[in-house]
């Protein structure tokens, strides 16, 4: 059944390819969605080169763009500048018109609790590539609220999401003053998230974003399963309920803030 909510919405953040992998009757489904429905999916990248394949395997969805980034994983993170370089010539390859950002990038505490040097030049670099390339950073931040922080106060010129928020009003607030956005994910809707339900109900609307990060946390009522970019709406409504306003009203917000922040999403 068609739900009429879908069509025009955003998806700021998605893994398509992750989802595709599945199995062949989501990758069917997804190519449906995106070519029918949806206003604007991001589609994410967390290790080159995969962005030129991501590119060559999507390109067909008209209301696809491309993030190209390295996620802080422990061999990342171990050879910094050797992956750096590889993202670096997928960047220059891709067509410009389909690259709407760089990332995803950033700390993760339980992927490298010892907090290596390695992961904040991983990041420092991805910063670099944001400023030259003049595009938005997608953070990952994950039990390291402190560090990024720090690290994007050091590059005031790159804007940016921090993605799928995880903390509380304060750290809410301390990205705001850094002129971020902040994006929201299916977690929204989980029954332990007090601190993002808070968190939501406060961002001015001129900064909010909403995500799936499919095919991971998929929202309630679907919680557990592969996560798909129609599960958003779930999403949508948690949301706008929250800030006292209608989806409606949330979801042209959101079109309107990917617009801002990635010029080269397409909405219908
Ligand atoms: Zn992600």
């Amino acid at each position: 059944m068609k739900d009429c909510f879908l069509q025009g919405l955003t998806d700021t953040h998605a893994h398509l390819m992750m989802l595709s992998e599945i199995d062949d009757e989501k990758a069917a489904c997804l190519s449906e969605l995106a070519e029918s429905e949806f206003g604007f999916i991001l589609d994410i990248g967390t290790d080159p080169p995969d962005l030129g394949m991501r590119i060559e395997k999507l390109k067909h969805l008209s209301n696809v763009r491309f993030a190209g980034g390295i996620w802080p994983h422990k061999e990342a993170v171990e050879a910094p500048l050797k992956k750096v370089a590889v993202l670096e010539s997928q960047l220059n390859a891709a067509p410009r018109e389909l690259l709407a950002a760089i990332g995803e990038c950033g700390y993760d505490r339980r992927e490298n609790p010892s907090a290596p040097a390695g992961e904040t030049e991983l990041l420092e670099c991805q910063l670099e590539l944001a400023r030259r390339f003049k595009l938005p950073i997608i953070i990952h931040s994950r039990d390291a609220p402190h560090e990024t922080i720090e690290t994007l106060s050091r590059f005031p010129d790159v804007r940016g999401v921090i993605h799928c928020f995880s903390y509380g009003t304060d750290e809410l607030k301390q990205f705001l003053s850094l002129d971020y956005f902040i994006s929201f994910a299916g977690n929204l809707t989980y029954k332990n998230a007090a601190n993002l339900r808070e968190a939501v109900a406060i961002v001015p609307s001129e900064r909010l974003l909403l995500e799936t990060d499919c095919p991971f946390l998929a929202p309630t009522p679907f919680r557990g399963k592969t996560c798909r970019p129609e599960m958003i709406v779930e999403t949508y409504k948690t949301a706008a309920a929250l800030r006292n306003t209608n989806r409606e009203e949330l979801k042209i917000i959101v079109a309107e803030n990917a617009k801002t922040l990635f010029p080269q999403a397409i909405l219908s």
